[in-house]
């Protein structure tokens, strides 16, 4: 069976929401990507519980997404944390304290158990792990590098143990190596929380290749406790090779579901979208569709027209994935 679905944010009135998502349900979607950000958890709580029953009440399935939290995931939005425990934040190899939470420290991962179990109790269904990273710098691929991160003294000392020497200046393949080992570290840790609760895991790849990122997929994928894997190759204004684009990252993800007996998700491109170029959305879906993939989400909701990535004509946008969600959900 086909799975569709589309990720929601930005009202926080249940009794507006409501139309939103019954609008959702009827352009054939079958689950809802709801962010859940640091806000959200501390002033939102019981508005995203209300908005969760409503889905589920749909007949939707309910994803919570750390939308942001600690800048570590995906997210446009702004994180409390890095500016109120300071302590928690990534350390560049110069020295600077970056906004964004160490993936390796106790305290930030203590913020997550937290989150999940908050998530779990508003009826969180999926635990939706997006684009998990380490701060991001444009890398030259030099082993001479010296901007990057992590280098705090957390990541200090683990890297100590497990290399038997102290933590170099430069992106070292040791660094490489302990950054990717924390990557999958760390998503351990998160899809075990998810366990513990009772829901099921899935994650995002940034899909492009960085040290601060997964290089090797198949370790993460491999991972006992995780569910869904998927990518989200989005696609720039007046690009041509888009079906090629989002076909390429589609096999990758399908040879890898196929591999670990996960389910693979591809991620469809639905802000930023320039007016006349929403065929491109029927293109991708076709192509990941012909990948194999039958677990297809779009960013965001109603061609992302609230926001500043907002589609030139969200209202065609958000038309023609309906009809994209329809043709799919009709094929046997
Ligand atoms: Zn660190």
């Amino acid at each position: 069976m086909v799975k569709t679905g589309v990720s929601y944010y930005g009202c926080r009135i249940p009794w507006r929401a409501r139309e939103d998502l019954q609008a959702i349900a009827d352009n054939h979607c079958t689950f809802v990507v709801h962010t859940f950000s640091e806000e959200d958890h501390e002033f939102y709580a019981k508005a995203v519980g209300e908005i969760v029953r409503e889905t589920r009440a749909l007949g939707l399935e309910a994803w919570l997404d750390p939308w942001g939290v600690g800048q570590a995931f995906g997210g446009e939005t702004y994180s409390a944390l890095v500016m109120k425990r300071r302590e928690l934040c990534q350390v560049s190899a110069s020295g600077d304290t970056l906004p964004i939470c160490c993936l390796n420290h106790p305290g930030f991962r203590e913020y997550l158990t937290q989150w999940a179990k908050a998530a779990v109790d508003l009826g969180a269904q999926v635990l939706f792990w997006d684009e998990p990273h380490f701060f991001i710098y444009p890398e030259d691929g030099s082993p001479s590098a010296t901007r990057w991160a992590c280098r705090c003294a957390v990541c200090q000392a683990k890297f100590q143990a497990a290399f038997r020497q102290p933590m170099p200046m430069t992106l070292t393949p040791d660094v490489r190596r302990f950054k990717e080992d924390s990557l999958v570290e760390f998503l351990t840790f998160l899809c075990d929380e998810g366990k513990r609760l009772g829901v099921r895991n899935a994650m995002c790849y940034l899909p492009f290749e960085n040290s601060s990122t997964f290089s090797d997929w198949a370790r993460v994928a491999a991972l006992p406790g995780l569910d869904i894997i998927g990518t989200d190759p989005y696609w720039r204004p007046h690009q041509t090779d888009v079906a090629a684009h989002v076909g390429r990252a589609a096999q990758r993800i399908a040879g890898l579901a196929a591999a670990h007996q996960k389910e693979g998700q591809i991620w469809i491109l639905n802000f930023n979208i320039k007016r006349g170029e929403e065929g491109r959305i029927p293109e991708a879906i076709e192509a990941a569709y012909a990948a194999g993939i039958r677990n297809l989400a779009a960013w965001s909701y109603y061609g992302a027209g609230y926001i500043s990535l907002a589609s030139d004509d969200p209202q065609r946008v958000w038309e023609t994935l309906g009809a994209c969600y329809a043709a799919l959900h009709a094929r046997k």
